[in-house]
Parts: C-alpha cells; sequence; structure tokens
C-alpha cells in the first residue's frame, strides 16, 4: 500500500515538471511565433524596397535622367537607343543621342555635351 503512494507521488511530481516544460515551450512558440511575424513584416519592407530600387535601375538603364523631351511630342518617356559622336563637335565630348518615345514611337535625335 506505501509503495503505491509512493510511485503516485512520484508520478506526480513529475507531471508537475512536464507541465512546467510545456508551459516553457509554449511561451517559447509565442515567442518564435511573435518574431516570424516580425521578420515577414521586414521581408515585406525589403520586397517594396527592392522594388523601388529595381524600378531607379531601370529608370538610369532608359537614360533619360536629364529630362529631356521628344521632338514630336514633347513626352520625357524617351528611351535610349544609342548615340554616336557629334559629327563636327565629336572630339569636344558632344554625342548625337537617339530616343526613341515610349509615347508617340519616333526617334528623336538629341545632342548632349557629355563633359557637362
Ligand atoms: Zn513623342
Amino acid at each position: 500500500m506505501e509503495t503505491l503512494k509512493e510511485q503516485l507521488l512520484l508520478l506526480k511530481d513529475q507531471l508537475i515538471t512536464y507541465e512546467n516544460e510545456l508551459s516553457a515551450c509554449r511561451r517559447k512558440t509565442s515567442a518564435l511565433a511573435d518574431m516570424i511575424c516580425h521578420l515577414e513584416s521586414q521581408i515585406q519592407s525589403l520586397k517594396l524596397e527592392n522594388c523601388a530600387l529595381n524600378e531607379k535601375i531601370e529608370s538610369f538603364h532608359n537614360a533619360n535622367p536629364h529630362g529631356h523631351r521628344c521632338r514630336h511630342c514633347g513626352s520625357t518617356k524617351l528611351k535610349r537607343i544609342g548615340g554616336e559622336p557629334h559629327k563636327i563637335f565629336g572630339d569636344m565630348g558632344i554625342v548625337d543621342t537617339f530616343f526613341t518615345c515610349m509615347d508617340c514611337e519616333k526617334e528623336s535625335v538629341i545632342t548632349i555635351d557629355i563633359l557637362k
């Protein structure tokens, strides 16, 4: 009879230990869930930042950072398609730059002083 009681007490102790471990695990789980949530929002804002930077890179590639205007419709949505040194002033850093207009799709040649 005595040993049965001892065994029960022992089991009760074990149960309490397990319950403590379980509640510690629950706390950790909820801290981890918070962290995941935080990281997800960081990822989201990094994605947005990345997207904005890519757009910036894209606009540099399209290369109309100086806001040249289409000779036909006046749009600034120009895409650089090439360039060559100016026939007369090429030696002085003057370049004829060819742009395609994204609005009217016509070509414009704009003379640019690259040394400026
Ligand atoms: Zn145009």
